[in-house]
């Protein structure tokens, strides 16, 4: 059933040759059980770093020190590489991999002991098979995230671990078993002391996750110590069939057989957190919103300045939050004139219609009715356009801001207003875009009268 890579069974194999006793753990063996597709093969081992090296080189294998002070060498064996690491148990966690001190321990078990999950905790080999000192297969088989141990410890030790029950129970649909959960809040105060950069790539794999809106909503009050926006969201859920979780549910993009689609993911996360703010009853009692794009855009901004992400990134995450309700036509124009909006970027736009079906998808018939038609619509313009190589920025124009200047214009930004309403005139289709025809058009802009100082 379990099959283990070739390369992983060289390494394995040489140190059982040299007198150790080496196993496959973590993820992998949780992923091949599961019958998903296979993480990194990380290999126990009760050599000592410096021996796993040894044996290793001898055997003709590559040997990096990559954390040698908690007993990891990584090996590598035609091209792969694996991290083989001396059995240990661990201290206070400083940071999510790397304990403040460790002690080597002798056996395999005594090493599943320090690690997260029960479904975490499993080692193979091929003549011993699975190793499942504390149950994680029956917790696979009912679909349960339990803690290995105390969970109220567990957590107390390393709170990243809270977020990587929450981003599990999103990549695999598990729920997390009761005790473990209660370990759970009652640490996360301790997720404070977890860096951001951590909190972010934790979040991240969890919205990327294939069940990320039930997550959410499940791991709602665990999650509050790194995202109290969500609270607001969940209350809210009552008034109105409009709701991020939903929309998570149904923004799933998956390439490869891997969800990976951080933009939208994040947008879908904070498209609707103006919402709550931007309620209000008309005089027939009837619930409406007033302007609530706009109001998401600095929440998303605090949570993004808060969490790490690159400037670019954050950018278009914004762009998608403010534009996910505007109203374009699937016609070329309105279209177009939207591509210039966004710059431009076409990939921003194919996000953009993912939200918009994402959004429409996560709404009652009522609502949803006619829009994810819209959305594919949109998606199918689009592509319309690029493939007919149609103008719709200013640098796919026919003529460049120095014709515009050899026309008259003076070197500033008038030759960008000049070669934005050139744009404007192609989208509309007033002018076409070949060269003769738009310097035509410039010259008579140029004679208007709000082009002369
Ligand atoms: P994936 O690779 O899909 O993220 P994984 O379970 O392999 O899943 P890694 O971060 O690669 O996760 O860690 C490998 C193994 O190390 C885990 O399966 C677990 O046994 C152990 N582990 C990792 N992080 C922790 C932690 N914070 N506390 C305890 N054990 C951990
Ligand atoms: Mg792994």
């Amino acid at each position: 059933r379990m099959v283990l890579p070739e390369r992983a069974c060289r390494v394995m194999y040489a140190l059982d040759a040299a007198g150790y006793e080496a196993w496959a753990v973590g993820g992998f063996v949780r992923d091949a059980l599961l019958g998903r597709p296979c993480s990194d093969v990380d290999i126990a081992c009760s050599a000592s770093w410096q021996e796993t090296k040894r044996v290793c080189e001898l055997a003709g294998m590559r040997a990096h020190e990559t954390g040698t002070q908690h007993g990891t060498v990584t090996i590598v064996c035609d091209d792969e590489a694996f991290e083989v690491t001396t059995f240990r148990s661990d201290g206070r966690y400083k940071d999510a991999r790397h304990p403040d001190a460790v002690t080597f321990v002798q056996t395999i078990e005594e090493d599943l002991a320090r690690r997260d999950f029960t479904m975490n905790a499993l080692a193979y080999r091929p003549d011993r098979g699975v190793l499942d000192p504390f149950g994680g297969q029956a917790d696979m088989e009912h679909g349960v995230i339990r803690a290995v141990g105390d969970p109220y410890a567990r957590f107390s030790e390393d709170a990243l671990r809270i977020l990587r029950a929450c981003r599990f129970s999103s990549e695999l649909g598990f729920s997390i078993e009761p005790a473990t959960y209660q370990g759970m809040l009652a640490n996360k105060g301790l997720l404070s002391h977890i860096s951001a950069e951590r909190v972010t790539h934790e979040l991240e794999r969890l919205l990327l996750g294939v069940h990320a809106g039930d997550a959410l909503l499940g791991c709602v009050d665990a999650l509050a110590a790194v995202l109290p926006e969500l609270v607001a969201m969940k209350g809210f859920e009552q008034h109105t069939p409009y709701h991020i979780y939903d929309v998570l549910r149904h923004t799933a993009r998956v390439i490869d057989g891997v969800p990976r689609y951080p933009l939208v993911r994040w947008a879908a996360l904070f498209h609707d957190m103006g919402k709550p703010a931007c309620f209000f009853f008309d005089e027939n009692g009837t619930g409406h919103f007033y302007g609530h794009a706009a109001v998401s855009v600095p929440i998303a901004r605090g949570i993004m300045q808060r969490l790490t992400f690159s400037g670019a990134f954050m950018d278009k995450v914004l762009t998608l939050v403010l534009r996910h309700d505007d109203v374009v036509p699937a016609q070329p124009k309105p279209v177009k004139r939207m591509l210039a909006r966004l710059g431009g970027d076409t990939e921003l736009f194919a996000a953009l219609c993912d939200l918009k079906r994402g959004d429409a998808r996560g709404q009652s018939p009522v609502y949803s009715e006619g829009r994810i038609e819209l959305a594919d619509g949109l998606q199918r313009t689009l592509d319309d356009i690029i493939a007919a190589n149609e103008a719709f920025t200013v640098k796919s124009l026919a003529i460049s801001g120095r014709d515009v200047m050899r026309l008259g214009v003076p070197q500033g930004p008038l030759v960008g207003s000049v070669l934005n309403e050139v744009l404007e005139a192609v989208i509309d289709e007033q002018v076409p875009n070949s060269a003769d025809d738009l310097v035509k058009f410039v010259e008579a802009l140029i004679g208007e009268e709000k082009f002369q100082k």
